[in-house]
């Protein structure tokens, strides 16, 4: 028997379990800290009010438990790893392993350079987070609801640093809601103002014309205040204050501008980039250890042009399926190809049954058509965690 420990309970980690689960010589276990697997890219639909708990997490428990005793989960924070012993540190317990796979993710990165971003801001990639901000946003609406002049107890303007993709999705899905509410409960959810701000030329950079434009134009006319080259260059708890001298009044503000690699990275000895993610060999290996993997946020993957590729889902999913044919290559004594990453599409949802899509650089959908196809994914996704959690709590209750 084998044993492969999987560090990380995200996109990369659990397809990477998936992948590796049929092999009947090789036993699994998953390390999390949290005993959850949250499903970050629906954040944007959690925040706004328009999913609930449970379609933005999955109990890692019961999900392993769908392998039927072949997948052991331990709710531990990994917290060290010793490469010659082969052995990961989880708090106090020690895990010996033949194959390790690191998916720890990424964090939200609170330039330090912005004066009181961290004390005042706070992003999305936990689900606490994402919780909180939900609570603020219903708080907001509420007031607009029982406040004849809304205003008087404060602003009424939501700020998201941040027009990457996660910023842009969160901004659309709150301007629809509060557009939609307008109908049912009064024009005053419409005092409500969001403000998407980001220091670079456009909004989503990096990203296709097309997207960008029609992004661009559904935002504004969902009523968005976009806010493009404009540098923050501090937070009190009442302001921001941009470069140019001028001052925003906000209630609240999530930040999206930027990402580090989980803090697991920093007591790993090895070449990382600017913003703390591993540089693997070709094929995915760190530390010059050929049975140590690294997968998905928490390492720098470049597609076959050299490009660094944004992080995302789509590609913590690819890298994982690469590594787990690989080490059963190594088992096998088979030699193993380079990782050939490549960004199939990318589909943005900008509220309600609307979102743009580019696929395979030719093929750009917009509107319904574009909903539909990235809730096909999303829904594809989802189906199968849930599949495997009903598996994994009938086998607990039988
Ligand atoms: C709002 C939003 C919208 C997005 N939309 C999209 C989208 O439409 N399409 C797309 O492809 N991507 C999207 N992304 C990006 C995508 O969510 C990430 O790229 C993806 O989550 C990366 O997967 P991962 O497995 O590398 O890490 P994660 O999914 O972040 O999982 C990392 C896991 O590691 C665990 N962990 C970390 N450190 C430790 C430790 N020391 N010990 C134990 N456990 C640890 C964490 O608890 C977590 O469960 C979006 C992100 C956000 C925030």
């Amino acid at each position: 028997m084998k044993k492969v420990v999987v560090i990380g309970g995200g996109y990369g980690g659990l397809r990477a379990i998936e992948a590796l689960h049929k092999y009947r010589d090789i036993e699994i276990t998953l390390i999390d800290k949290n005993p959850y697997h949250y499903l970050q890219t629906e954040a944007y639909g959690y925040i706004a009010g328009q999913f609930d708990v449970h379609q933005v997490a999955i109990d890692l428990k019961n999900w392993c438990d769908g392998f039927k005793e072949r997948v052991t989960f331990l709710h531990k924070e990994a917290t060290s790893i010793s490469f010659e012993e082969k052995s990961v540190q989880a708090e106090d317990e020690t895990l010996s392993y033949d194959y390790l796979i690191l998916a720890t993710g990424a964090r939200t990165h609170f330039f330090s350079f912005i004066e009181g971003l961290r004390e005042h801001s706070y992003g999305v990639k936990d689900l606490q987070r994402a919780y909180k901000f939900r609570v603020e946003f219903e708080k907001l609406i509420y007031k607009t609801l029982r406040e004849e002049e809304a205003c008087k107890e404060g602003p009424l303007n939501i700020a998201i640093g941040g027009a990457g993709l996660s910023g842009v999705e969160v901004a659309a899905e709150m301007a629809y809601v509060l557009e939609s509410y307008s109908k049912t409960i009064g024009d005053t959810a419409k005092e409500i103002q969001i403000y998407l701000i980001d220091a670079s030329e456009t909004i989503l950079p990096g990203m296709g014309r097309y997207s960008i434009e029609k992004t661009k134009r559904r935002l504004e006319s969902l009523g968005v205040r976009i806010l493009t080259g404009t540098f923050i260059s501090a937070l009190d708890a009442s302001h921001i204050c941009f470069k140019n001298g001028e001052k925003l009044p906000y209630s609240f503000m999530i930040f999206t501008g930027g990402i580090q690699a989980a803090a697991l990275n920093d007591t790993i000895e090895n070449e990382k980039n600017r913003i703390g993610q591993l540089v693997p060999s070709t094929e995915l290996n760190i530390h010059g250890r050929k049975e140590v993997f690294a997968i998905g946020d928490c390492v720098e993957i470049k597609d076959r042009e050299g490009r660094v590729l944004p992080p995302t889902a789509q590609i913590a999913e690819k890298s994982a399926e690469y590594v787990a044919k690989t080490i059963r290559q190594r088992i096998d004594g088979v030699e193993s190809r380079p990782f050939d990453a490549s960004v199939s599409g990318v589909f943005i949802a900008l509220g309600g049954t609307y979102a743009v899509g580019e696929m395979f650089r030719y093929i750009k959908v917009k509107g319904y058509v574009a909903y539909l196809l990235k809730k096909a994914i999303t829904h594809a996704y989802y189906l199968g965690l849930r599949l495997r959690i009903n598996t994994g709590f009938k086998n607990r209750n039988r």
